[in-house]
């Protein structure tokens, strides 16, 4: 599952995180995950839960942040809200946006003990 390997990598980043700078525990943890990701947010949070226990990530908060995707329409030259990545632009009907915003997942902001 794609959701799965997504929480086992932010596993291996905080714990590299935690390598560098030594911590106990993450009590909070803030994700920036677009709407254009392709992530179940649901999915997300229930592998989160898999994951969590008996880690440096046990008992941590998540709280998700969802920018909207957002793509330049070349034809009308606009910047348009893009709810999937394969819409075409509102405005003229056009396909082939450039997506130029929600297509990311990163750790935005952690808090650590
Ligand atoms: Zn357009």
């Amino acid at each position: 599952m794609h959701e799965m390997s997504l929480c086992e990598s932010i596993l291996q980043i905080v714990e590299a995180e935690a390598a560098r700078e030594p911590f106990m525990r993450v009590t909070w943890l803030q994700l920036e995950i677009g709407a254009l990701a392709g992530v179940e947010i649901d999915a997300l949070r229930f592998c989160f839960e898999a994951v969590a226990p008996n880690t440096i990530l046990a008992g941590a908060e998540l709280d998700i942040v969802e920018p909207p995707g957002e793509a330049r329409c070349v034809p009308c030259d606009k910047t348009v809200l893009l709810t999937d990545r394969y819409s075409c632009c509102p405005h003229c009907g056009a396909y082939g946006l450039q997506v130029t915003g929600g297509d990311q997942m990163r750790i935005k902001a952690m808090e650590v003990e």
